[in-house]
């Protein structure tokens, strides 16, 4: 299916409301049923059915067509945060006594179901340095039953080979869970690769106005209708119709956002590759794992620069003098950003993280690239 179409047609029956461009939010609770039999049939179908909001709702439903036509699978689920996605693509497919092989440079909140939240059911895990498909196989349990995936991690981009992971996951029986938050289905469609369940943060480039939190979970039909029917119904993180709204908003210029995104990181990667004052650049396009990185995805607006510098004040002294990025988490808004790893460090009662205190992580936004480029050299200079 071409993507245009997907974007501008697909799921809006448009003759359902007054042949109106934009559709409406369907701001309601509950539907109302034409008969007792009407009622009975619904409600013993409701994952095809209009029942109730925190099940169906047709703006809701507009945004999982397109989003699940844009990841190649069959439908999609959406959700109030990315992690509520997380949560539910795994609470999903474990029981008690299970394990989980999970990639050791996940999003921080899925290390922390794993760590925190899901021993307490008896659930365990092993991290894994998924770089290495060695490495991957060589953590399989005979009670593993998930292969948690995240492709490119968004800090210093280590990727997994989603072809090879999918095999593998075939071989022992295991679900293949990935967190594509980073690509967005623009630059990467793990579904192709064998990928069961594919999973956003769509707080980030799917939404992209830095205005809703949301969360984005896609794979084969009968697999999401058990999610349904588990999770979502139960657990009821549910995206309200105005933010699929808004969401559905951000689908029209998806395409152009991350393009954009994408290009001017890769100028500003350009004009800094040989700075004095830059020790190394992150990306997955000129990282150890480029080959891999061309092969199975297409671009991405992210990169983190290793700045040279003797001591943490110097890494402060560079983002406090930037003014042109903003100091934030989240990313994949149209403001470009900024999250320097010495945030964390130094944090009485907390113990610092593995990642160097040097690194600072690039949102590249839609700004001009000169405004963003200047605006980094100057900063750089600035270390003294
Ligand atoms: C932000 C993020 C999440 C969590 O999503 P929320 O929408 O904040 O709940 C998960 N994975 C990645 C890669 C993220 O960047």
């Amino acid at each position: 299916m071409e993507m245009s179409h997907i974007i501008n047609r697909l799921g809006e029956e448009r003759e359902n409301y007054f042949n109106a461009i934009s559709p409406p939010v369907m701001q309601t609770s509950n539907y109302a049923f034409e008969s007792v039999m009407d009622f009975r049939k619904k409600i013993s179908t409701e994952f095809e059915s209009h029942v109730y909001t925190r099940g169906n709702n047709p703006t809701v439903e507009i945004l999982r067509k397109k989003l699940a036509a844009l990841e190649h699978t069959e439908d999609c689920l959406v959700f109030g945060s990315g992690v509520a996605a997380v949560a539910a693509a795994v609470m999903a497919n474990i029981s008690q006594g299970e394990h989980i092989v999970c990639v050791r440079s996940a999003y921080s909140w899925t290390k922390t179901l794993l760590q925190k939240y899901l021993p307490r059911f008896g659930v365990s895990h092993s991290f894994v340095d998924g770089r290495y498909i060695d490495h991957i196989e060589a953590a399989i349990l005979p009670n593993t039953r998930i292969l948690y995936l995240e492709s490119p991690n968004s800090m210093i981009f280590e990727l997994q080979d989603l072809e090879a992971c999918a095999a593998l996951a075939k071989k022992y029986g295991l679900v293949t869970i990935l967190d594509n938050s980073y690509c967005s289905p623009i630059f990467q469609q793990p579904a192709d690769f064998g990928i069961d369940l594919v999973l956003h943060s769509g707080t980030k480039y799917i939404n992209g106005h830095s205005d809703v939190v949301m969360g984005v979970l896609c794979g084969k039909r009968e697999m999401i209708k058990k999610i349904f029917y588990s999770e979502f119904m139960n657990i009821g993180h549910i995206l309200s119709p105005h933010d699929a709204f808004l969401a559905i908003r951000g689908l029209r210029t998806l395409p152009l956002r991350v393009q954009r995104s994408h290009e001017t990181c890769a100028k500003l990667m350009e004009a800094l590759q040989n700075h004095p004052k830059v020790e190394k650049i992150h990306h997955p396009f000129i990282d150890e794992q480029q080959a891999l990185a061309v092969r199975q995805m297409k671009g991405g607006g992210m990169f983190t620069l290793a700045l040279k510098a003797a001591r943490k004040e110097q890494v402060i002294q560079f983002c406090d003098s930037l003014e042109n990025f903003l100091i934030a988490v989240s990313w994949g808004g149209h403001e470009s950003l900024i999250m320097p790893v010495v945030t964390f460090y130094d944090i009485p009662g907390q113990p610092d993280p593995e990642l160097p205190w040097n690194l600072v992580r690039f949102y590249i936004g839609l700004e001009d690239p000169h405004y963003l480029l200047a605006d980094i050299l100057q900063a750089l200079d600035r270390i003294s």
